[in-house]
Order: structure tokens, then sequence, then C-alpha cells
């Protein structure tokens, strides 16, 4: 013993073991679930802090649905600032976007324009879009505080709306209507699934920020490169590792993966609603919690990448950034940089996404080509060929991302904020200002890993409150739709003084099913195969540990094409979550992933 204690302070003074190092606790110790960005930086956060964390991840890659965006557009440091900070520490460089990616361009029956073209060109559209954003802004400016966007009974009134009936009330020109529905569907989803006070709250958050700033930049290699430097950073990943439970005691959690468990102090559980809906938590989840799980709408975005051998479109035309048509192919991006070729990414988004499912991959990558080339007659010819991403039916998210459907923040808003004894929640669905964006699972990572912080330093979280239904405050300012006038509209009267509701009408019913799309595709040219069948993700074969615990850390998955190499980096780790069990998962070997 003494001789034990003699040796201790010899290796002091040598210098072997410093004083401090004998004197420091034991790290605190967490698990965070999915490793898609939000989960990244929570571990990454947590892991700076000096927590001992381990990130498990289903899939035999990590990056989650960062590897899904196709186009490699980011806004800037206004639109985006956290994504922006994070790409300044690890040092990568996004390019300028040149000038014509940063501004919205439309493609009118065929015709490409410009917003400058289309004032001059076709006013009358022109003039429905200003109407529009101006009603849709002097909503957004009524709400002072977008983290509490249904702070009266007007505001709380405008959740059970759906964007359909208001844009009913905005009696806009037919064309100008098909591309406002085309811009909310692509960025959210269709306008009859949509609350009003969810796309007015995101229109408060991008109040000051100009279009210019949304598609500011070009990140090369797309939102996959910044998951593939928080992999680069950290300890413990594993891959091809399902969580389907989380035990919690008043000592710390339990999370199984198979048949072995993991131990740590706290967890953040970091995935998609429908995904959590497969966890089994213990103690479970109250019946609001629930209820969100089950019916919080995602919006519906399809990728469909066509490829050419030369540009099909004629030069001038210019089409990348967000190009809205009427015609049923939603979003366009050129993508000149992407896979070396002249490609096109078309996102079919909201009700055309929907209708689509009806069709197998190749007849739908034929149903987009018609329609492009009637437009550009060279297509078909300098076609070579097609990728295509369902993130609609992707099983583990219900959807693309989160976009509130009537009746929803009132339900629903900052439910996923307050932790539930020791499990905090990230991911892009539980981000208050930008959900369903990289920004949004960013900030939510660095919020979970502060609260873990913060439970594990004895603070308790007090319940997230929904402020009640409040009378308004005087209304915004009468315009032609504007909240006042919406309002005085919707309840009956036509004076300037809106009619605040007296009472928060009961919320709307859950969306109804697809209604026909606003802007209808033409009629199909080959008959719609059987529904596409989706596989259900696999499940990685759990293997039993072997008695090293070993853990491999993969490189988040690729976009499509470039995703056919397995993940780059391999690293073998100690896990600092113990197994409860004496076993520990081993990883699969990676498995390609390919959707097509
Ligand atoms: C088609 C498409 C286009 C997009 N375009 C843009 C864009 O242009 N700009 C933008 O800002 N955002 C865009 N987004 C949104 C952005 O990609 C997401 O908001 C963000 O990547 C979500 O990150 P997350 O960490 O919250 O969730 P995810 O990335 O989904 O991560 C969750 C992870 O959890 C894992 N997981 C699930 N269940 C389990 C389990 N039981 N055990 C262990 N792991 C599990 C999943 O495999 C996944 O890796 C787009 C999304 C899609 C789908």
């Amino acid at each position: 013993m003494l001789s034990g204690w003699l040796r201790a302070c010899a290796l002091v003074m040598v210098g072997l073991v410093s004083a401090s190092a004998l004197a420091v606790d034991k790290p605190h110790t967490a698990i965070v679930v999915g490793g898609g960005l939000a989960g990244l930086t929570a571990a990454y956060e947590l892991q700076n802090k000096g927590w001992q964390v381990t990130l498990l991840e289903a899939k035999p890659t990590v990056g989650g649905r960062s590897g899904l965006a196709g186009s490699e557009w980011i806004g800037n440091a206004k639109a985006q600032p956290v994504l922006n900070q994070y790409l300044d520490r690890f040092k990568l460089k996004p390019v300028p976007a040149p000038d014509f990616v940063r501004t919205p361009g439309y493609l009118i029956e065929g015709e490409y324009f410009s917003a400058a073209d289309l004032a001059t060109k076709q006013p009358a559209t022109a003039e429905a879009l200003k109407r529009y954003e101006a009603a849709l802004n002097d909503i957004a400016r009524s709400i002072t505080d977008p983290e509490n966007p249904a702070a009266n009974s007007t505001l709380f009134a405008l959740d059970q709306i759906n964007v359909s009936n208001w844009l009913d009330r905005l009696n806009l020109p037919p064309t100008a209507r098909q591309l406002i529905s085309q811009q909310i569907r692509t960025r959210y989803d269709e306008p009859s699934r949509l609350s009003l006070l969810y796309l007015a709250q995101q229109s408060r958050v991008n109040l000051n920020v100009d279009d210019r700033d949304r598609r500011a930049a070009r990140l090369p290699g797309g939102s996959v490169v910044l998951a593939e430097e928080f992999v680069k950073q950290l300890k413990v990943i594993k891959t091809n590792s399902p969580v389907s439970a989380i035990n919690q005691d008043k000592d710390g959690v339990t999370v199984k993966v198979g048949s072995v468990g993991y131990e740590a102090e706290y967890v953040v559980l970091a995935v998609p609603l429908r995904a959590l809906s497969k966890i089994q938590l213990t103690p479970a989840l109250d019946a609001q919690h629930q209820g969100a799980i089950k019916s919080t709408n995602y919006g519906w975005h399809d990728q469909i990448m066509l490829k050419f051998k030369t540009p099909v479109w004629e030069s001038k035309a210019r089409m990348s950034g967000e190009i809205y048509s009427n015609t049923g192919l939603g979003m366009l991006w050129i993508e000149p940089a992407l896979k070396g070729g002249a490609n096109v990414i078309i996102n079919l988004a909201g009700d055309n996404a929907r209708i689509m499912q009806a069709f197998g991959d190749k007849q739908l990558a034929d149903q987009v080509l018609i329609r492009l080339h009637a437009f550009y007659p060279q297509a078909r010819g300098a076609f070579t060929g097609y990728e295509i991403r369902r993130s609609s039916v992707d099983p583990s998210t219900g959807g693309a991302y989160l976009a509130f459907g009537p009746g929803q923040i009132s339900k629903y808003w900052r439910l996923w904020e307050k932790p539930l004894q020791r499990i905090t929640f990230a991911g892009e669905h539980t981000d208050t200002l930008y959900p369903g964006t990289l920004e949004g699972a960013l900030r939510t990572g660095q919020r979970a890993a502060g609260q873990v912080q913060d439970l594990a330093a004895g603070k308790s979280f007090e319940p997230v409150k929904v402020a009640p239904p409040k009378a308004p405050e005087p209304a915004a300012k009468e315009s032609s739709g504007g909240i006042g006038g919406f309002f005085s509209n919707m309840f009956g009267g036509s004076k300037p003084e809106p009619k605040p509701a007296e009472k928060a009408p009961e919320p709307a019913p859950a969306p109804a099913p697809a209604p026909a799309p606003v802007t209808p595709p033409p009629a199909p040219v080959v008959e719609p195969a059987k529904p596409a069948v989706v596989e259900p993700a696999k499940k990685a074969p759990v293997k039993k540990e072997s008695t090293k615990k070993e853990t491999v850390k993969k490189a988040p998955a690729k976009p499509a094409a470039t995703h056919k190499a397995p993940a780059k980096t391999d690293a073998t780790k100690k896990a600092p979550a113990k197994p409860a069990t004496d076993k520990a998962a081993t990883p699969a070997a990676p498995a390609a992933e390919s959707k097509n």
C-alpha cells in the first residue's frame, strides 16, 4: 500500500503523471442516438466540453439527410448563421454563387423569366407575386416574437387555417397562383397541408433576409462535407447500430441496440419523429408527445437528377437556383459542377410528389423527361441517365422535413425542447426558428448538448409554455390581403378594422387526404405502374461483441451518385459508453448505399 503511494509520488516528481491528472474527476458520459447533423453537432459539442460521448447511428454511414440534399447552394451568415460558423471553424470554404443563382427565376410554359423579365413581360403576374409577398409580410410583421408565434388569439387562429384557403382569398391570377403554390410546396409542403401561421412565422424569421442571402454560395461537395468534418473530430461512432429501446432510472440510462445495452448518464435523441416511434422509451412518452410523433406533418420532396451529354437548355436561360415552373416540375437546379456534367435536379414536392409515388423510378424519370422535352426538344437525344431520391417515403422520416400542418403549432410548439428526465431531443424538427434545414439541425445539436450539461449541473427545466391566446394587438395596417384585410374577409366583415376572433377556434382536423394538386401535371403519357415499392431500411445485423469492444467510424453518406464507394475513414476506438451486458455491437461491414 505504502509502496504504491510512494510510487505515485515518485511518478509525479519525475513528471510522468501530473498531480492535476491524478485529481481529475471521471468525465461525464453521454450517448447520442442518430448521426445526422443534429446528432453530430451534439456529440462534437459535448466531447469538446470533456464528455465521453458515444454516437450510435442505425445506418452504415452517418450524415443522415444532409447526404440527401442534391444541391450545393447554401445561405450566407445572415440566412444560416450557425452553419457558417461551423464552416469557418472547419475551414470549409464556400464559393460565392453567381448572381443569377441568387434571385429566383420562373419557368412559365417552358419560357424562362428572371424577376426583372417578369415585371416587363408579364406585369400582371409580377404584380400578383408582389401582392402575395406584401400580404404575407404583413402577417409576418404582426408576429412580434417568432419563438412565440401564437401569442394572441388572431395569430392562434391563423394556425387553424391552411395556406391554400388563404391564397384563395387573395384572388390571384392563375399563373401567379401556380408559381406561388410551387414556391410554397418546394420550400415546405403542399399549401393545403400547411398551417398559415407556420408559413407566416417562417417569413417572420426571414423577414430581413434577402433572397440573395438564401443562396449566396456553393459548398463544393454539398452539406455532406460538413458532416465529414464532424466525423473527423469525434472519437467514438458506432454505425449499424439501430437503437431499439432507452430505459432511464435515477442513476442513468441504458440504450439498447439489439441485445446490447450501453450505459451513460444522459442521452441526446437526435432522430426524426417517425424513427422515434420505433424506439421504446421507459418511462413511456405522454399522449401529447405520442400524438406529435404520429401526426406532425413532414413535407414531401423527391429529387430527380436527369443527366445529359450536353446542356439542353438555352444558355440564356441559365436555369439554376430557385426556378419555379408552372407545370408541376417544381424547383429546378442546373448543377454544372455536380458530377461533371450537364445535369438538372428537379424537385417534385407536395402533392406532385404524392401523385408521382405511383410511378416506378424509370417511369418517373420518363414523366419528367417528357415535360422537359416539351420545352427543350434536344432533351431526349442528349439524355444519359437519372438518379432518384425519394425522401417523401423514407420510412424513418415519413417525409423530407418538418412542415407544421394546420393546428399543429397550437398543439406541439416547442414540445421537444424540454428534456424528459435524462433525455434531451435534437433534430431539425425540434428547432423553433429554422426547422427543416441544416441550420435548424445544427442549432438543436448545440441546444441539446447545452441542456445535457445543465442537467448534469443539477438544473431542472420548466415546460416550455405555449402562450395562451390573448386579445391581439391593434392589427397591422390594412393592405390587400394582409392580416387586417384577411381577417375582416375571413370573418365576414369588409371594414378596414379587423375583428379579432373572440376565442380561438377549435384546431382544424388533421389534413385531409391528398387533394388534387394546385398545379396538376399534364396527363401522363405512360400508364402509371403499380405503386412504387419502397423497401424499408434494412436493419443492419448486429453482431455479438468481440471482447475488444471495437467501434468503427464511418464517413457520411454522399449524395446518390457520388456515394458508390464505402466510407473513407475507419478508425478503431474504445467506446466510453459501457455496455450493460458484456457485449457490445461490432458494426457490420459497410454496405454501399444506393437508392436506385
Ligand atoms: C431532399 C431534401 C432536400 C433538402 N434541402 C435542404 C436545403 O437545400 N437546405 C437546407 O438547409 N436543408 C435542406 N434539407 C434539410 C436538411 O437536410 C435536414 O434538415 C437535416 O439534414 C436534418 O438533420 P437531422 O440531424 O435533424 O436529421 P437526420 O439527418 O435525419 O439524422 C437522423 C439520423 O438518425 C438516424 N437514426 C434513425 N433512427 C435511428 C435509431 N433507431 N438508432 C440510431 N440511429 C437512428 C438516421 O439514420 C439518421 O442518420 C433537405 C432535406 C431533404 C430530405
